[in-house]
C-alpha cells in the first residue's frame, strides 16, 4: 500500500502533550466562559465535559447553546505566548520533508493558531495547507461531516490512500470509517484500539510506521 496524502492533527500531535500549550489554552477557555456566561469557576469543568462529549469541542457547544461570536472566541482562547512553550524542532522538520506525500493540517483549532504553532516549530513550509475548524463549520472532528468536507475540498475520492495522525482516539475512529490509515500519537496502550492501525509514543516515530507500510 502506498499512502498518497497525509493529514496531521496539530495540538498534542506535532508536539508532546503536557508541554503547557493546551493547559494555557484551557485556562483561556475557562476565562472566556467565566466572563461571557457568568459561570462560577467550579461549574465550568462539567459544562466543558458536557459540550465536549455532545458537540466535539467546547466551541461547538457554546455556538449551539449560547450563540457566541465564534471568531472572537477563537482569537481569545488562542491568545497565549506560544514561544514560551514551543521551539523549532529540526528533527521533526527533517522527517516531514522526507515524506514525499502532500501533507495537510486537520485541526479543531483555527488557522491563526495553527500558523503560530507551525511557525514556532519551524515547520510551516512543510504543509500544503491547513484545514481548520472554520473550514468544516458547523462541524468538527470527530463528526463525519467534517471529514466529508475536507475530502471534498481536496477533491479526494474514497480510493485515495489517506493517513490521519492524531492524539485523539475518537478522531481516528471516524477517519477509519472513511478508509484512512490511522496513527495514534502519544499513547502507550498495552493492546490494540478499535479503529487505530498504529500507535506511536512520539511524532518522530512516524517515519518508522509509514516506511514499514509504504
Ligand atoms: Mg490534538
Amino acid at each position: 500500500m502506498e499512502f498518497e496524502v497525509l493529514f496531521f492533527d496539530l495540538d498534542e500531535t506535532l508536539y508532546p502533550a503536557g508541554n503547557g500549550v493546551w493547559e494555557a489554552i484551557a485556562e483561556r477557555i475557562n476565562l472566556y466562559i467565566h466572563q461571557h456566561l457568568n459561570l462560577n469557576w467550579e461549574e465550568i469543568p462539567a459544562l466543558r465535559n458536557q459540550y465536549y462529549s455532545k458537540y466535539g469541542t467546547t466551541l461547538r457547544g457554546l455556538e449551539v447553546v449560547h450563540q457566541i461570536d465564534t471568531q472572537e472566541y477563537l482569537r481569545f482562547v488562542h491568545d497565549i505566548p506560544i514561544s514560551n512553550y514551543l521551539q523549532p524542532n529540526p528533527q521533526l522538520r527533517e522527517m516531514l520533508l522526507s515524506f514525499f506525500q502532500p501533507k495537510y493540517i486537520f485541526t479543531n483549532a483555527d488557522h491563526n493558531h495553527a500558523r503560530r504553532v507551525l511557525k514556532a516549530l519551524d515547520i510551516e513550509d512543510c504543509f500544503e495547507g491547513v484545514l481548520d475548524v472554520n473550514s468544516v463549520s458547523p462541524y468538527c472532528k470527530p463528526q463525519p461531516e467534517a471529514y466529508e468536507i475536507v475530502l471534498k475540498q481536496l477533491d479526494l475520492t474514497p480510493s485515495t490512500q489517506t493517513v490521519l495522525i492524531d492524539d485523539k482516539v475518537t478522531n481516528l475512529q471516524t477517519a477509519s470509517r472513511f478508509g484512512f490509515f490511522t496513527v495514534l500519537v502519544g499513547h502507550n496502550s498495552s493492546g490494540p484500539v478499535e479503529g487505530v492501525n498504529a500507535q506511536i509514543s512520539n511524532i518522530l516515530d512516524l517515519s518508522r510506521v509509514l516506511n514499514d507500510k509504504n
